[in-house]
C-alpha cells in the first residue's frame, strides 16, 4: 500500500494523484512513468475485453441450457441459471476495468 509523500494519505496501488491533497504522485519519487500508466490503461481494457467474452459466452450456455429445460431435466435447467449468473458477474467486472481504464486515461491528462 503506497502513502502520498506530501500528507501521507493512504493511497490505492494505481493512483496518480492524491485523494487528499491533490498532489500529483507521477514523476522519479514515485517510479510511475507516462508509459507504465498507459500499460495499467492498456491492461485495464484488456481485461475488461477478456470479462465481456466471458459474460457473452456464459449467458450464451445459460440460455442454452436453460431452452433445453424445456424439453430435459431439471439439473440442466439449474446449470443454465448458473451459467446467466456467472456471466453476469463477468459483465460486472468488465465494467470495473473499463472504470478504471477510463479512471487512468483521466488521471493522464492532469
Ligand atoms: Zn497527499
Amino acid at each position: 500500500m503506497a502513502h502520498c509523500q506530501y500528507c501521507g494519505q493512504r493511497l490505492d496501488e494505481d493512483a496518480i494523484v492524491c485523494s487528499a491533497c491533490g498532489a500529483s504522485l507521477v514523476g522519479e519519487n514515485t517510479g510511475w512513468q507516462e508509459l507504465q500508466i498507459q500499460e495499467k490503461i492498456d491492461e485495464a481494457k484488456h481485461r475488461a475485453n477478456i470479462h465481456t467474452i466471458s459474460a457473452i459466452v456464459l449467458v450464451t450456455i445459460g440460455i442454452v441450457a436453460g431452452s433445453v429445460l424445456c424439453i430435459s431435466s431439471n439439473a440442466i435447467g439449474l446449470f443454465g441459471v448458473a451459467f446467466v449468473c456467472l456471466g453476469i458477474g463477468c459483465t460486472a467486472s468488465a465494467g470495473r476495468h473499463e472504470l478504471k481504464a477510463r479512471r487512468l486515461k483521466k488521471q493522464l491528462k492532469l
